[in-house]
Parts: C-alpha cells; sequence; structure tokens
C-alpha cells in the first residue's frame, strides 16, 4: 500500500478550488487503497482531505503535536492519530510513515514542511519525491524562487530530483501511481 504525506493549509474558508482539490485528494487516495499520513486536525486543507478520504473508506494517520491538539482540533475520527510533543517529531514520524509527500496551498507550516522533505532529500537522508500540487498557479512563486537560487549557483543539482510541481490532482495522482514499487 502507497503511503502518502500530506502537507497542506490549517486554515479555514480558503478559496473552493483549494477546497475541491483537497476533498478530490483525499478521496482519489482511498478510492486506489493508499494511505493518507497528515497532521491530524480538523482545520483548513488538511480536515477536508482527511474526512474526504475516511468517507470513501480510506485508511488516514494523524500526527499531531499535543499543544495544536486544541487550536487546530484534533480529529478522532481517523484510523489512527498519533501524539507528539513537537513540529519536528511531527514531521519525523510523517517522513518515517511516507512514500512520497503532496503539497496542496499551505503557508509557512506547509512551506517548512516542505523544503525540510526536499532538504533531507538532498542530503540523501530519504528517497522519497515530494510533488508540489500548483491549484491556481499556487507554487510559481516559490518556484520562480528555486530558479532564481539555481540561476545564482547556489543549489545543488541534485535537489531537481526532490520535487516536481505539477498543475493539479490528476497529476499528481498520475505521478503517485507511476512511482517504482516501495
Ligand atoms: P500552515 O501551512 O501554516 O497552515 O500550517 C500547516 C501545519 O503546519 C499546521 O498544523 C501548522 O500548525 C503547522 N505549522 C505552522 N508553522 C509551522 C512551522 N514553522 N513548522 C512546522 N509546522 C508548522
Amino acid at each position: 500500500m502507497l503511503s502518502v504525506g500530506l502537507f497542506c493549509s490549517a486554515v479555514e474558508g480558503l478559496s473552493p478550488s483549494f477546497r475541491t482539490a483537497a476533498n478530490i485528494f483525499g478521496s482519489e487516495c482511498a478510492r486506489r487503497g493508499w494511505r493518507l499520513v497528515y497532521g491530524g486536525g480538523r482545520r483548513g486543507l488538511m480536515g477536508e482531505a482527511a474526512r474526504a478520504a475516511m468517507a470513501a473508506g480510506g485508511k488516514v494517520i494523524g500526527v499531531m503535536p499535543h499543544f495544536l491538539a486544541a487550536p487546530e482540533v484534533a480529529n478522532h475520527d481517523i484510523t489512527e492519530l498519533r501524539m507528539v510533543d513537537t513540529l519536528a517529531q511531527r514531521k519525523e514520524v510523517m517522513c518515517t510513515l511516507s512514500d512520497a509527500f503532496v503539497c496542496l496551498p499551505g503557508g509557512v507550516g506547509t512551506l517548512d514542511e516542505l523544503l525540510e522533505m526536499i532538504t533531507m532529500f538532498d542530503l540523501q537522508l530519504h528517497r522519497k519525491p515530494t510533488f508540489l500540487c500548483s491549484i491556481d498557479k499556487f507554487w510559481e512563486p516559490l518556484r520562480a524562487l528555486l530558479d532564481t537560487f539555481e540561476a545564482k549557483g547556489v543549489l545543488r543539482p541534485s535537489l531537481q530530483d526532490s520535487y516536481q510541481i505539477v498543475p493539479d490532482v490528476p497529476s499528481v495522482m498520475a505521478a503517485l501511481g507511476a512511482l517504482p514499487a516501495r
């Protein structure tokens, strides 16, 4: 069973295109029998994806630091909710439990998580790819930043292998489906 780590916004009331993407991503993972690993909250796109995956009969593991259980509303209606102490532990557990990572739109938390995953790939601490799902071109500013860094010569060429920016959920599903069996 493929296990997919999801990083995305915990903010409520985002645009319908973001919420729809999270919903379809969750249900499509479940339909394919893929396990969803995410931050364990009910709020924002995180909650949306988890609810959709559970409603479609999928397996969902949440990884939540104790201090976020109240503000981000810990989701006990999932297959398993693992409580940890720190954000660093959350990232470590999510990384261990996942075969690949998907980023939907999100803020600084999502950015921190995705940069850690691609940085660790670049340093060969894992070999798990990250797919940035660029709904409404959300990740274009990050692409521009990384392109600038590349032009200035500060990136190792191997970083290119760590991530891929794709336009929508069907492209993410296709990319995940094409991964070699783990
Ligand atoms: P955000 O993308 O900011 O909505 O955050 C997504 C998830 O990451 C939420 O569970 C946030 O609480 C968490 N988060 C927020 N800031 C950070 C950070 N600096 N490092 C790691 N996770 C964070």
